[in-house]
């Protein structure tokens, strides 16, 4: 089993797995998770559907045999499940598995930087939309300010985790903080990615025309700051990037909607309940936590189903986007982890 590569109907290994480690958020960031869905009403997974940390371990230990060599934990917002270095550390332990990373909001990183480096993570991920506090406050639909988040950027830095930062750009909502946001990280040496704003889910109201595609954000910056294509882009990379000339400082662009990237999408996604979904513009998942709670299978058995699963992946939702598919019920991204 170690060290064969399993590719789908479109010749792509799988070679990266995602992991929701909850649901829950302590954002409702307009595009993500709307307050007027996700109120206190709604219903989220209770614990005992949720993975446990034990279920995660081996199944992450079943994905890296397959072939997986880097693992994202996300969410939800990840740093809201209890122990959460824990988990981390616990990951570490897996021989082979290259690269532990996490994507966060933020605003637990005081507290939690130090205990994940410690625990072998590598690096963030940090969203932020906006530099304007009023304009965050409003996106975040929870009147978080950005300077607790650019505190918790802070921390990672000194825990020593490499940080990138990742700004969702919708028209109409935050397009004047994009050279705001370019020259803040500029001068702080960050890389900053952009991320079209995609139909992700069915509740987030998307059409094409809140798309800010990545050439115009990057002329934009371009304009302003000269950037330069940075070679050698590796396959399954969801970034383009792009380095500010004169500088080390590297800008990104995830062109989801305008230039997709189906081709090398190498990853495989669990939710928090333990469904395995091999896109994120999945309407359905197939039920692997059924496989792990049965005392009758085996770690060979569980990696034959995902095997399977694989083997039979045609996704690419990206390059066959439309507006009646942006329309189609699909999985939401605070469930399946972005
Ligand atoms: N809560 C964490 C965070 O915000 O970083 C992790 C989970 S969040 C779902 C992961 C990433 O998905 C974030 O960078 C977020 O901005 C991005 N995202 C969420 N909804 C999106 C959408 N409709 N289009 C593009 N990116 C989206
Ligand atoms: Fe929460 Fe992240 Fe979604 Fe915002 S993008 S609501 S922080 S999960
Ligand atoms: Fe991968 Fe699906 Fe996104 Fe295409 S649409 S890049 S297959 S997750």
């Amino acid at each position: 089993m170690k060290g064969t590569k399993y590719i789908d109907t479109l010749k792509r290994p799988l070679k990266d797995l995602r992991i929701s480690v909850t649901d829950r958020c302590n954002f409702r960031c307009s595009y993500c998770m709307p307050a007027e869905v996700f109120g206190p009403d709604f219903a989220f997974l209770p614990r005992s559907e949720m993975l446990n940390f034990d279920e995660i371990k081996r199944l992450a230990t079943i994905f890296v045999h397959l072939g997986v060599e880097k693992v994202r934990l996300t969410g939800g917002e990840p740093l809201m499940r209890k122990d959460l270095p824990l988990l981390v550390s616990m990951l570490t332990s897996i021989e082979g598995l290259r690269d532990i990373a996490l994507t966060t909001n933020g605003i637990f990183l005081p507290k939690h930087a130090k205990a994940l480096k410690d625990a072998g993570l590598k690096r963030v991920n940090v969203s932020l939309d906006a530099l304007d506090s009023d304009l965050f406050q409003q996106i975040n639909g929870r009147g978080v300010q950005v300077k607790p988040v650019l505190k918790g950027i802070d921390a990672a830095r000194r825990a020593g985790l490499g940080v990138k930062i990742n700004m969702v750009v919708k028209k109409g909502l935050n397009d004047s903080q994009i050279l705001p946001m370019a020259s803040h990280f500029k001068n702080e040496g960050i890389t900053l990615r952009f991320i079209e704003f995609m139909d992700v889910g069915s509740t987030n109201g998307w059409n094409y025309e809140q798309v800010i595609s990545k050439k115009e954000i990057h002329n934009l910056i371009h304009n302003e700051y000269p950037l330069e294509v940075v070679e050698g882009q590796v396959y399954g990379d969801v970034a383009k990037r792009y380095r500010y000339v004169g500088t080390n400082t590297e800008v990104g662009f995830i062109s989801s909607v305008t230039e997709t990237f189906c081709s090398s999408c190498t990853r495989a996604r669990i939710s928090t309940e333990g469904k395995l979904y091999t896109c994120l513009f999945a309407e359905t998942g197939f039920d692997i936590r059924k496989l792990l709670r049965d005392d009758a299978m085996t770690d060979e058995d569980i990696s034959d189903a995902i095997v399977k699963v694989w083997e039979r992946r045609a996704d690419r939702y990206s390059d066959e986007r439309t507006e009646e598919s942006a329309r189609k019920r699909k999985i939401e991204m605070s469930y399946i982890g972005g």
